[in-house]
């Protein structure tokens, strides 16, 4: 099992999540980037640790305060070795001030970034669901390295849309959620869809409300396994394999 989205400097305990990494069956963590500082950070965790993977990315939220020079050090930083995507990356139109022109620009600068350097990229996307995905459908062209919906909550309305442009779908905790439609699960094909916790966030049932931690992506691949059907053990190997693919700089001894 691999944590496909993580964000380990949010924790104290870091070192006690990566020790128990093999005693809770999990093969790898993605942590992930949200400035260009937390990239650089999060690549230096990567660098300590062999079964720890990063992202680098900069937040939509941060569009207004990214300046070309972050974007010249993020590529820089995403050469690195232990880069497996640029991430995260998207549209977030939560907050009732947000610049929506900015926000797609930054976007698309890191597409182009991602295109550039042959690495696939994470998506974020709250409450920016039609614009993400015009921006993703009008660029077509720069996700031929793979391209993954982050914590997907856009429902069974658009799972079809991006699965057509070629794109990942990845669970967290969220979809273990009582009220949450399960009922689309079953129309993505087996070779699309990925788990992550974004923990500390986003705890799956039965821990909903207190804080993620890596090794609960079990509980959501559980949820899912059962709504397909299937046994642990079988979508453990069919998720792990997805993310491998999809991560493709991911390597294992
Ligand atoms: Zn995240």
């Amino acid at each position: 099992m691999i944590d496909t989205h993580a964000h380990l400097l949010y924790f104290d305990d870091v070192d006690e999540i990566i020790n128990s990494m093999e005693s809770q069956g999990l093969e790898n963590i993605v942590t992930i980037g949200t400035t260009v500082e937390d990239s650089a950070d999060s690549i230096a965790l990567a660098e300590k640790h062999k079964n720890i993977y990063a992202t680098v990315g900069i937040y939509p939220e941060y569009s207004n305060l990214t300046t070309e020079e972050d974007l010249k050090k993020l590529k820089e930083l995403a050469k690195h070795e232990k880069v497996v995507a640029i991430g995260e990356i998207g549209l977030d139109y939560h907050n009732e001030v947000f610049d929506a022109e900015a926000q797609k620009k930054l976007f698309i600068q890191q597409l182009e970034i991602a295109d550039e350097l042959g690495l696939p990229f994470c998506i974020h996307c709250r409450k920016a669901v039609s614009d993400l995905y015009e921006v993703l459908s009008t660029h077509k062209h720069l996700i031929k390295y793979g391209g993954l919906m982050h914590c997907y909550s856009e429902g069974a309305e658009w799972v079809k849309k991006f699965i057509d442009l070629g794109m990942y779908i990845s669970f967290s905790g969220n979809i273990t959620y009582k009220k949450s439609d399960r009922s689309f699960l079953k129309d993505i094909p087996l070779d699309r869809i990925v788990v992550e916790t974004d923990a500390p966030y986003l705890s799956p049932e039965p821990r909903r409300g207190k804080e993620n931690r890596p090794e609960y992506v079990k509980l959501t691949a559980e949820r899912i396994a059962d709504e397909l059907e299937m046994s642990y053990d079988e979508f453990d190997k069919i998720v792990t394999k997805n993310a491998k693919r999809f991560y493709f700089k991911i390597k294992n001894a």
